[in-house]
């Protein structure tokens, strides 16, 4: 099993990569600025904007061509969730929880699973997410309870998983559970299943698998945050246990992650250009005392701060994103770039919004938005605790005495 091979093989040139980014730019430009403001605020899953993704290819971007997918590397894929974060950043989590999945797959699973899965996955025919985190288990997966037991040729299911993006809307889920429940040390009776809540033939829903109710968040509105609740759910086991061998589901998870945490930096990187963005605009045309206030020095220090977190910021997430393309590992790339950029989205964010006075406390200006999104780019693929935790450990793993 090797974990740190690169997601998706085929290089693309930088033309075509231009072709791609141009294609989503025009259609920010076009569909999705026109309504962000009003689904953001209604909360309402965009559903004509996710059949536009899947026509854009986006639930296969990382996905490699020979299963239908578009096989960007790491950076061409991260510049992409950038562009859109700086306009919605939720649409971004709609086709990254599903390629985190999908990326378990293409990483680990076996060639039957992959042959089975991934062309579902590509062109969005089945969407999900990645199922990790349950009522009294987050930072600490190793905590989990969901069971998976064997029975024959089938897993059966048992146990509650939350905060699950796309867990409502979405149709498939890859699961992280203990098919082990007293092994020692925990995370060596770990595996990730692949768990469809409809049969991908006659698309009717499974018994065994419910999703309880929907979250409701400060923000990250539109893509659906929910439960999956598992009673005596039944799976194939050969299709569902990713790479056909039990205890391996801790680091598979782990391994998704790093992708994960690219794209979080990518997402924060999105938020703090457009607070920059909306920030330097509107500090030309709002004047106090006579001038703009983009002359008062007080502004001048903050924008100069943010424009130069926000660059760091982006270089970060190039580095990591290049290095991951290499198939090297990279959790503390991984890791700084997500520590660094989403700390910085937090702090543009908060910075924009005092620029802009008491407009920027008001519905009808977007760094209200900016402001409630950013936060969870510190919680999301692993706290911000955690990744100061994994940068020192691997500093020094890197640098023995
Ligand atoms: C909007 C949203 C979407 C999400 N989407 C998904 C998803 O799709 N799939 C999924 O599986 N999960 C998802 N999550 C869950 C998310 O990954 C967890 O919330 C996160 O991992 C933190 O876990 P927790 O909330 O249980 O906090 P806890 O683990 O209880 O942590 C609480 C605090 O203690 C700190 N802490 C914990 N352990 C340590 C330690 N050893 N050292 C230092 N500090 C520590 C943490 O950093 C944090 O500050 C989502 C969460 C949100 C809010």
């Amino acid at each position: 099993m090797n974990a740190h091979a690169p997601v998706a093989s085929a290089a693309i040139s930088e033309a075509d990569e231009r072709a791609i980014l141009d294609a989503i730019d025009k259609w920010i430009e076009k569909k999705v600025a026109p309504v962000a403001m009003t689904l953001e605020h209604d909360d309402v899953w965009p559903a004509e904007l996710v059949a536009d993704m899947t026509e854009l290819g986006l639930f296969g971007a990382l996905i490699a061509p020979e299963y239908g997918g578009l096989g960007l590397s790491a950076t061409t894929y991260a510049r992409i969730v950038t562009r859109i974060s700086e306009e919605w950043m939720s649409l971004t989590g709609i086709f990254n929880s599903h390629l985190m999945m999908a990326t378990v797959v293409q990483r680990f699973g076996t060639e039957r699973q992959k042959d089975y899965w991934l062309p579902k996955f590509a062109s969005g025919e089945l969407r999900g997410g990645l199922g990790l985190t349950e009522p009294d288990a987050g930072t600490d997966l190793q905590a989990i309870r969901t069971t998976a037991r064997r029975e024959g040729d089938a897993y059966v299911v048992n146990g509650t998983k939350t905060w699950i993006s796309n867990a409502i809307q979405g149709h498939v889920v890859a699961l992280l559970v203990k098919t082990d429940p007293e092994a020692q040390p925990r995370y060596k009776g770990m595996s990730i299943l692949i768990t469809p809540k409809i049969d991908p033939k006659t698309r009717q829903p499974l018994p065994g698998v419910s999703n309880g109710r929907k979250l409701e968040k400060l923000g990250y509105k539109g893509i659906d945050s929910g439960e999956f609740i598992f009673e005596d759910y039944r799976c194939d086991a050969d299709l569902c246990l990713v790479g056909g061998q039990e205890g391996q589901g801790f680091f598979m998870a782990t391994g998704g992650l790093e992708i994960g945490r690219i794209n979080i930096a990518a997402r924060s990187v999105g938020i703090a250009r457009r607070a920059l963005k909306e920030s330097v605009r509107y500090a030309q045309v709002r004047k106090t005392m006579g001038k703009p206030i983009c002359e008062h020095q007080a502004i001048q220090l903050k924008l100069g701060d943010m424009a130069a977190r926000t660059r760091a910021a982006e270089l970060l997430v190039e580095d990591a994103a290049r290095a991951f393309d290499t198939g090297a590992r990279i959790d503390m790339e991984a890791g700084m770039a997500k520590y660094f950029a989403s700390e910085t989205a937090v702090e543009v964010a908060t910075e924009a919004m005092r620029i802009h006075g008491g407009y920027g406390y008001s519905k009808e200006y977007v760094i209200e938005r900016l402001y409630r999104d950013a936060p969870l780019m510190c919680i999301g693929e692993g706290t911000n605790e955690m990744q100061r935790i994994i940068i020192s450990k691997q500093l020094v793993a890197r640098n023995p005495a």
